[in-house]
């Protein structure tokens, strides 16, 4: 297992002093499962390589420890001790420790500025095309050269192998560089070697400090460095997104009376969605995205919602709408009409299906556009209530705003679409998951732009 890393600013033997490993003394540490070797193949003016060779004990991994009467963590045969993997994780954890952390005693401006590297990483899995590898590398900025290989030269109908040589160039911290490629190198080999835990959250979440919260893939790469346990997912978005309620993100910043006019924006917003439920006889109710809970209490004071629940990522955002539904001193048939429950859209959940209608009121454009898929799968395939209804704000709008057309509503907003756009995403979903989709524009509309909101009520057809 090889990790190079290149540094080309003069004098490039100040990679030594970032590093904190002196490129004159090969060193050697020992790890739970071999030993990783640091040492530095080329050192000039121009150009200075540190490698990292991690050497896995095969035997050590296959039959458990020397003395201790544990298994083994692998088959006999496998990759474990040849590709870059989490072993690799945790090697550069353990010898570029300091680095990771962003501190320099000898050099401290370096290590506060992005300079340029080049990662050469190899044999990294990839299920699937280099596509994955640029997906995850490129929002970062780095620039993905990846060489591949036949399983067999001598066979090429067997195909291509799922291993990769990666180079990775960009100008970055070095601190920054090391903790991508600590959460990325196991996001995409699909097997850890370690337990999956709650510890790990707060690894995760602590090395990806700074760029994993804004990266557009961020949940797929949660989803895989968890290894996809559902509770830990959700815990982790939950500590990574800002919480955010409609009215909030709308009042935003404005000037008194035009957050006022904002304000009054999600009560119409929410009245219209009430008017829609009631007009397809929803009794049942599910709130997705449901944040402080503004929409619920509306439904709670009408008794022709029999059964209510509420979905939020954000576990603050749920204790918000606990108090604001007093759901502490609702009487026990009050109680029993509404639950509140911790989950993300994104991922299948039994506890979504069984309802009427579901509701998702300003919350899609705060999932990364690649997320939709799974949202439209969750909710239109297998959670499918009789009816759905989305609202997200119109772009063509934001002028009115004085926003310009790069500009978003709030800072967490993903994507924001225009009439035209909303629309082609509704009917395509309506006609593929066999429903009816109607149009309703929510707030005084303007000739030329619309509504500030545009909602869809999409029916199944029965
Ligand atoms: N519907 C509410 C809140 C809108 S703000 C209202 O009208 O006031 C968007 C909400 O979506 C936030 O509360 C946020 O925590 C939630 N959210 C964002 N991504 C989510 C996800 N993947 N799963 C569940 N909720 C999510």
């Amino acid at each position: 297992m090889l990790l190079t890393i290149t540094y080309t600013r003069q004098p490039a033997a100040d990679l030594g002093y970032l590093l904190h490993k002196n490129p004159s003394r090969p060193q050697t540490f020992d790890l739970s499962h071999g030993q990783a070797h640091i040492f530095y193949p080329e050192v000039t003016d121009e150009r200075c390589t540190v490698v990292l060779l991690l050497d896995i004990d095969p035997l050590d991994l296959a039959r458990g420890k020397r003395g201790s009467a544990a298994g083994g963590l692998f088959d006999y045969v496998n990759d474990r001790p040849y590709v870059a993997s989490s072993f690799l994780s945790v090697a550069i954890a353990k010898v570029f420790g300091t680095a990771m952390t962003g501190r320099c005693k000898d050099r401290p401006e370096l290590a506060a500025q992005a300079l340029p590297f080049q990662a050469g990483i190899v044999m990294l899995p990839c299920r699937g095309q280099t596509a994955m590898i640029r997906r995850l590398f490129e929002p970062l900025g780095y620039t993905v050269g990846a060489e591949d290989y036949e399983l067999d030269e001598q066979f090429p109908q067997w195909g291509k192998s799922r291993y990769f040589n990666v180079t990775l160039t960009a100008a970055v911290r070095l601190q920054d560089l090391l903790r991508h490629l600590y959460v990325l190198i196991p996001v995409l080999d699909s097997d850890k070697h370690y337990w999956i835990g709650e510890a790990e959250i707060d690894k995760l979440l602590r090395h990806g400090e700074g760029w994993l919260a804004g990266h557009p893939e961020r949940e797929l790469i949660i989803g895989r460095y968890l290894k996809r346990k559902r509770n830990l997912v959700d815990q982790a978005l939950n500590r990574l997104l800002p919480d955010v309620s409609a009215a909030e993100e709308e009042a935003g910043q404005l000037p008194e009376e035009e957050a006022e006019d904002k304000r009054s924006l999600n009560e119409e917003r929410l009245g219209t969605v009430v008017a829609a439920l009631k007009s397809a006889q929803a009794k049942r109710v599910l709130d997705l995205g449901c944040g402080e809970g503004k929409l619920l209490a509306l439904l709670l004071r009408d008794k022709s919602f029999e059964q209510l629940a509420g979905v939020d990522v954000s576990c603050s955002a749920l204790e918000r709408a606990k108090s604001r539904l007093k759901l502490e001193r609702l009487s026990d048939l009050q109680r029993q009409r509404i639950t509140l429950l911790q989950g993300s859209l994104t991922y299948r959940d039994q506890r979504f299906a069984g309802y009427d209608a579901a509701t998702l009121v300003e919350v899609i454009e705060h999932l990364d556009p690649h997320r939709l898929a799974a949202l439209e799968q969750v909710l239109f395939r297998f959670a499918k209530p009789h009816t759905v209804i989305v609202s997200t704000p119109n772009k063509e709008y934001n002028a009115r705003y004085g926003l310009t057309a790069s500009d978003m509503r709030h800072r967490d907003h993903r994507f924001e679409w225009t009439r035209g756009e909303f629309a082609a995403w509704a009917t395509r979903v309506a006609e593929c998951y066999g429903y009816s989709v109607r149009f309703m524009p929510v707030g005084a509309a303007d000739p030329e732009v619309g509504s500030p909101t545009q909602m869809g009520v999409f029916t199944l057809w029965n």
